[in-house]
């Protein structure tokens, strides 16, 4: 400014003296006047210079002034840089931002003081249904049309979350997610939601599954302590003694099994992944079921369990010289619990065959009976905890409703799984197929 003033005074000094000394003191006046009017007009030209950069140039562009203009539009570039700077700044933090919102698992809704939607990440639109195209602005009680929503969102405070359907929940698919909402700034809302679809799943199992084993442990009990009862209230002959002592020992075996079998599938789902350095005798181990699944049909079929007479056609392929890596209890109960099912389920004389074979890819064990058959309905269901088809059958022969389950699990800890093939009326193929990096061969 100062520069400014001075330069004007210079001009106006010099004007006086030229003036003065060329026509006197109206000279010097006029003089003063043609200078001022001449310094006003370059600066205005040099204002609307200013101005036009200000508003056209770009903020990089030199300037090719001088003097008090060069560092007056040096200044104000400097500034407006920075402002610039700032700016991008904050833009990119705000888009950081939201993108760690649009990262997160959970649905982020944000609600203006009167309810209605601003802004919502994709997970939050894809829980509740929402397009921000379209829902914009919208009453989120308007578009969230489940009661439990309504009614919780009516409280007026909000601190304990609430379960709802999702939007994407149909008949056969059951999606369940958590939502809370949570005050902030001046009355406005976040509305949060969580998919527990998983979690409510794996609690509906664990109610089944308590309900389950006690269902299993209940009936046996109640079979034995109404024998100890009778026992105890009327005086019983030796013989009919003996045969109640007789069935209350096989409803313990049958608790003995079940417990047995609620601890094998424990320990395969607790239990550290098999450790492939074990070796398996695979000859060694189909003699020992062999001989298991004879011993088996000879005591089912009620004869004396010493004679060991099987009353089925049992046909088990001599195995190679092959070892399996693995553990070895685990793959003798998974191939156990197969080849008992087809002795249980295929009625005296029926035909069962069991052999170990390898392909190119698959090291495969498999038993095929020539028992009833399974229909298809139930195949997909079969190796589920207590499921049964022939629950009579099961009950009978000393099942537990966990044979499959255990078999399943134990083919997939050795990165197999569990195969079932089966027509009604002509028999079934239970598989165990394992990756062929399991085989190891002796010799
Ligand atoms: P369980 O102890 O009841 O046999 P599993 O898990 O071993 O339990 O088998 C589940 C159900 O599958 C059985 O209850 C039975 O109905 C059916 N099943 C299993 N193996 C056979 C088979 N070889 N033939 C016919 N049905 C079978």
């Amino acid at each position: 400014m100062l520069v400014i003033v001075f330069e004007f005074v210079s001009w106006a000094v010099l004007a006086a003296i030229v003036g003065g000394w060329l026509a006197g003191l109206l000279g010097a006046l006029v003089f003063v006047f043609v200078a001022a009017t001449a310094h006003i007009c370059l600066l205005a030209w040099r204002s609307n210079r200013l101005l036009h950069w200000l508003r056209k140039t770009g903020l990089d562009h030199t300037l090719n002034w001088t003097g008090v203009w060069l560092e007056i539009g040096q200044r104000i570039q400097r500034l407006l840089q920075q402002r610039e700077k700032a700016t991008a700044d904050l833009e990119q933090r705000f888009q950081d931002f939201l993108q760690a919102i649009q990262a997160s698992p959970n649905g982020v809704i944000l609600l203006d003081d009167e309810g209605r939607i601003e802004w919502c990440n994709d997970t939050g639109s894809a829980h509740l249904g929402l397009d921000m195209q379209r829902d914009h602005l919208q009453h989120i009680v308007h578009l969230v049309r489940d009661p439990v929503f309504s009614k919780y969102y009516a409280q007026d405070t909000h601190k304990a979350e609430v379960v709802i359907d999702g939007r994407a929940a149909t008949l056969s698919k059951n999606i369940k997610l958590s939502v809370q909402l949570h005050a902030y700034g001046e009355g406005r809302q976040l509305l949060l939601t969580r998919d527990i679809t998983s979690l409510a799943q794996a609690d509906a199992m664990r109610r089944d599954f308590v309900a389950n084993v006690s269902h299993e442990i209940r009936t046996p009990l109640t079979v034995m302590s109404g024998f100890v009862e009778t026992m105890q209230a009327i005086p019983l002959e030796e013989d009919e003694r003996q045969r109640y002592l007789q069935m209350m020992s096989v409803q313990a075996e049958r608790m003995q099994s079940l417990v047995a079998d609620l601890l094998t599938l424990s320990q395969l789902e607790g239990g550290l992944p098999p450790r492939v350095q074990d070796r398996i005798s695979l000859p060694e181990l189909m003699g020992q079921v062999q001989s298991d699944a004879m011993a088996l049909s000879a005591v089912l079929s009620g004869q004396d369990s010493e004679d060991m007479s099987p009353v089925h056609d049992f046909k088990f392929d001599p195995v190679e010289d092959w070892s399996m890596m693995g553990a070895r209890s685990e793959i003798l109960s998974a191939v156990s619990n197969l080849v008992s099912n087809a002795v249980r389920y295929t009625p005296a004389g029926g035909r069962i065959c069991a052999r170990w074979y390898c392909d190119a890819d698959d090291l495969c064990f498999t038993v095929t009976d020539s028992g009833p058959g399974i229909a298809a309905e139930h195949l997909p269901r079969l190796s589920e905890r207590f499921y049964r088809v022939d629950r009579s059958r099961s009950r009978e022969t000393g099942g537990t409703g966990l044979g499959l389950a255990i078999s399943k699990h134990v083919a997939q800890r050795h990165g197999g799984e569990l195969r079932i093939e089966s027509v009604v009326g002509k028999g079934s193929t239970f598989s165990l197929v394992f990756p062929i990096s399991r085989l190891s061969v002796v010799g």
